[in-house]
Formats: C-alpha cells, structure tokens, sequence
C-alpha cells in the first residue's frame, strides 16, 4: 500500500527540529568526543537538546544542520570507510562537506544528501549505544528517510491564576522543596558510590535495587551516568560528571556505565575504580583499577555476596 500523503515540514530557520529515522529513533550527537569533532548516533531517548537541529539556509534548498546543544555542524568525514562515508560533527562552519540538500518525499518525509558526494544519510552499522550514522551511494533504503519534526514546546501555563492559588501552590512546593533537599544524596562527601548507567535499560528498577544493595553493604551511595539522570532513573543530585558532581571517594563503582569523557571528569580522581560492563572495549576500564567484564545483573549480586561474606568473616 502507497504511504498516505501527508504533509512536509517547512523548515525554518531559528527554529528546531528532530531529525528521526524510519525505525523511529533521533538523531543525536555522539555519547562520546572524539579528537576532531563529536560523531553522531541514533538514539531511542528523544527531547533532549542534543537530539535538536537547526537547518541554517546555505543557498537554494541547500543547508547546514546545526546541533542545537553543541553549535556544531553536521559534516561528512573526509577520511572515507570503504562502505560509505562517516557523518561527523565539526567546529569550523564553512566547508562544503557541511552542506546538505532536503529533497522532499510525498509521504512526508524527506531524504537528506550531501550537496558535495550527492549520498544519501542512512543509518548504517549498528553499535551497541545507537547506531553510526554514514552516508551510502545506494538511494532507495527506507532508511534512507527522514522525518524531521518541528521541537514543540510544552504550552505555557496561565498566568491568570488568582493570588490565593499561586500562595497554595507556592507554599506546597516550598514544602516539597523543604522534603527534597532532606532526601538529596550526599556523592561529594561518600566513601563508597556505586553509579548506574545506561546498562541498567534492560531493567532499570533491579538495577537500581541492586545498586542500592551493593551501596548498603558497602556503606555508601547511589550515583549515575547523566543518562541514568536524563532518563528519569535517578534524580539530578545523583549525577557524577563534567555537568554533575566531581567525586573523590575512597571506592567508585561504575555498573553499566561506559566511560564518556564527561562521565570520568567527575569521578577519575577516586582511589579506587572498580568497573562492571558487558563490553571489554569500553572506555571505562581504561581508568579502572579493577575491571568485571560481564552482566551487572549477574556480577552485582556476586558483588554483594561476596562483601558480606568478607564482613562476616571478620
Ligand atoms: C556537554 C555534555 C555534558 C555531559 N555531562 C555529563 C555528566 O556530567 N555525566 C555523565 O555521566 N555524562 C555526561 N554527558 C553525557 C555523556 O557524553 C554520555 O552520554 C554518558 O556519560 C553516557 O552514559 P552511560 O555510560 O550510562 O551510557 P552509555 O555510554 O550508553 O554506556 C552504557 C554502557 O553499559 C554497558 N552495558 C549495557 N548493558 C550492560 C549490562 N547488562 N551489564 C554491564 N554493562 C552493560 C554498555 O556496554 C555500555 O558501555 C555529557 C554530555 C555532554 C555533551
């Protein structure tokens, strides 16, 4: 059955956009820096700004697509691979390579290509985070198509409300405030901080159960990747990074977290590192002292067992 014709997005420039791909995840910029600029993934965790684009008109129907988190344009990489050609993102704003044509579809999508190589943007190679995004010579993929959103706002609530309403709900999130701030978590003054990241997915509320136990027994707290904090797992106090907190504990424990450059800014300076990941290329286990290549859903409950039969034997 023909696609039913709806209608394209007229793109604006000033205003932002989500860029996703027919198996529905967003474009987003990479987890991870690279030297010469940050590479791009598609992710499943959508709104957040680093997943909005600008589309900066460069010339007739030709663009530049700018991250709105970053500031930086999208670009080919000039290196090549020998499948495609890799989308990265780049500081310098001018070259060619940064120029991209919109050719709309009639199902109200669109295709993106370079102006420079006249490639298609495609999804390419799966990784494990997301997936690479490359462009390909070939131009009939369906994931080949695009569909780019307008980012809508949550509407402004009234401002209309009478004075006693607004002290009621002054008051009440006062109290709320007041309740919070008892309950924020203590990461820069704790010994021991078992952090969760995006390796819990698969089951966040055990894997916080478990990060939990393993803090307990250890006598520390719970911390987490921004991922873990963006994704609604765990309250922004918890946060250990470059735009979190910067920890020092005498041990850190990383369950599922893969070591960004802005994750190890917060906490590469604990005493001790100790690393559980299911991937032994990940980042982490460069800094860590000691490193468990494997599940944190099976690691973890060793973990625990294995430190209170320790205290036992005491
Ligand atoms: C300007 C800026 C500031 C940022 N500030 C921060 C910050 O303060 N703090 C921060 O953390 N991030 C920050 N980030 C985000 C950062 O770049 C990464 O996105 C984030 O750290 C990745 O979190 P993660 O390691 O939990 O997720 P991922 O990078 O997705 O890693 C998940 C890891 O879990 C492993 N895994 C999956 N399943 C399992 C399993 N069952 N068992 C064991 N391992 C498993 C995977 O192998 C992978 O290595 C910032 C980014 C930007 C651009």
């Amino acid at each position: 059955m023909a696609p039913k014709k709806i209608a394209q997005t007229v793109l604006t420039e000033g205003k932002f956009y989500t860029i996703s791909a027919a198996n529905g995840k967003v474009i987003e910029v990479a987890d991870y820096n690279i030297d010469n600029g940050a590479k791009i993934q598609l992710m499943d965790n959508a709104n957040f700004e680093w997943q909005q684009w600008n589309f900066v008109a460069a010339g007739d129907g030709v663009y530049r697509i700018q991250n709105r988190f970053t500031g930086k344009m999208m670009d080919l990489d000039m290196g090549g691979v020998s499948d495609g050609t890799r989308v990265h993102q780049w500081e310098g704003a001018q070259a060619s390579s940064q120029l991209w044509v919109v050719e709309p579809t009639n199902d109200g999508r669109v295709k993106i290509k370079s102006n420079l190589a006249g490639k298609l943007l495609d999804p390419g190679m799966a990784t494990e985070n997301g997936t690479v995004l490359q462009i390909w010579a070939d131009v009939n993929g369906d994931n080949q198509f695009w569909t780019i959103d307008e980012v809508t706002r949550k509407p402004k609530t009234s401002v209309k409300a009478t004075t006693v309403k607004a002290k009621a709900a002054a008051e009440k999130a006062a109290t709320e405030v007041v309740k919070a701030a008892k309950k924020l978590v203590d990461l820069v003054g704790a010994d021991y901080i078992v952090s969760v990241g995006r390796g819990i997915s698969k089951d966040v509320e055990g894997g916080i159960k478990l990060a939990h136990e393993l803090a307990d027994v250890l006598g520390g707290v719970v911390g987490g990747s921004r991922v873990a904090i963006d994704s609604g797992w765990l309250t922004a106090d918890h946060q250990v990074g470059q735009t979190g907190k910067t920890v020092h504990p005498k041990v850190y424990v990383a369950l599922g977290i893969s070591g960004s450059i802005q994750h190890k800014a917060g906490m590469s300076e604990s005493e001790c590192i100790i690393a559980v990941n299911k991937n032994d290329t990940a980042p982490i286990f460069e800094i860590a002292d000691y490193g468990i290549c494997g599940d944190l859903f099976k690691v973890t409950p060793m973990l625990i067992e294995a430190i209170k039969a320790a205290k036992a034997a005491k």
